[in-house]
């Protein structure tokens, strides 16, 4: 989605090219109805690629006033289950979805038994679930989790290897509890995807305006020391939305975007350092 005008094929020889180890794929870039290439053949592209895939995006939208609504959206999640294995994904990333007028916390109930009731078929599959909070912006109709917090909640309730959670920065910068959760979820072995963006300080709609890494007012590089400690090692996955760069060469807009990721890797390890440093002169001072 970051580099959306190019087609799958454009993505993966541009990224090879690149030295990009990995991607995620989007359901609609190999959904036919969606003018996507049909799973087999996103199957053997990415096969013959060399990149890994880390996840497809997106399952979920369980929450449903009528239990043969969420029936349905099981279903539905079984075959992303399906889909995510064929392209040998590692996750299914979940945007868990919400009802308009439905409390919150009957929406996340009905997220849990719906997770739950995929967890054989994601074993059987060898695929992983990954919640992924989502900024209150979207609360109405795409997820009723909103904090790392709730998020954590599912997990613990599910207690499954298979289940954890995806860090996107855009969703979870302002979180109060932003530190004291990314650690507890480490501990917890629920930290499975990362995705980095920026938010835009003058943000003009709730679609298609992230920013990209710099661009905004995410303190990217603490965040990103938080992942480090809580030990995750994954992938830092670039997921930009913005159709002021889908309108731009889409060549220069990924040399721009490994500048920028470079640079914030410079920035942590600079910000590590000054860490460390202090640490240790106050050890000496003491
Ligand atoms: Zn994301």
């Amino acid at each position: 989605m970051t580099n959306r005008p190019w087609s799958l094929a454009e993505c993966v020889e541009h990224y090879s090219q690149s030295g990009i180890p990995a991607l995620s794929v989007w359901r609609n870039v190999i959904n036919p109805d969606e003018g996507g290439i049909g799973l087999d053949q996103a199957a053997r592209l990415l096969g013959s690629s060399g990149l890994q895939v880390v996840s497809l995006a997106r399952g979920g939208f369980f929450p449903a006033w009528e239990r043969a609504q969420r029936a349905k959206a099981i279903d539905e999640n079984r075959q992303c289950i399906d889909e995510a294995a064929a392209l040998t994904a590692e996750m299914l990333v979940l945007v868990v979805g919400a009802v308009p007028g439905m409390p919150f916390a009957e929406a996340r109930k009905q997220v849990a038994e719906s997770i739950e009731a995929l967890i054989p078929h994601a074993e059987a599959c060898g695929v992983k679930l990954a919640v992924e909070p989502m900024h209150p912006m979207y609360a109405a109709q795409w997820s009723c989790i909103h904090r790392l917090s709730e998020a954590r909640e599912v997990c613990e309730l599910l207690k499954h290897p298979l289940v954890g959670m995806a860090i996107d920065v855009y969703h979870v910068w302002f979180d109060p509890d932003l530190e004291e959760e990314i650690h507890a979820a480490g501990r917890q072995g629920f930290l499975f995807a990362y995705h980095i963006n920026d938010w835009r300080a003058d943000t003009q709609k709730i679609q298609g305006d992230r920013g990209l890494m710099g661009d905004g007012c995410i303190d990217l590089p603490a965040i990103q020391i938080m992942m480090n400690s809580a030990g995750f090692k994954g992938f830092h996955e670039v997921e930009v939305f913005s159709d002021k760069y889908w309108n731009e060469d889409q060549s220069a807009y990924l040399e721009l975007i490994l500048t920028r990721y470079r640079e914030l890797m410079c920035a942590v390890a600079k910000r590590a350092d000054t860490k460390e440093n202090s640490r240790n002169g106050s050890h000496r001072a003491s």
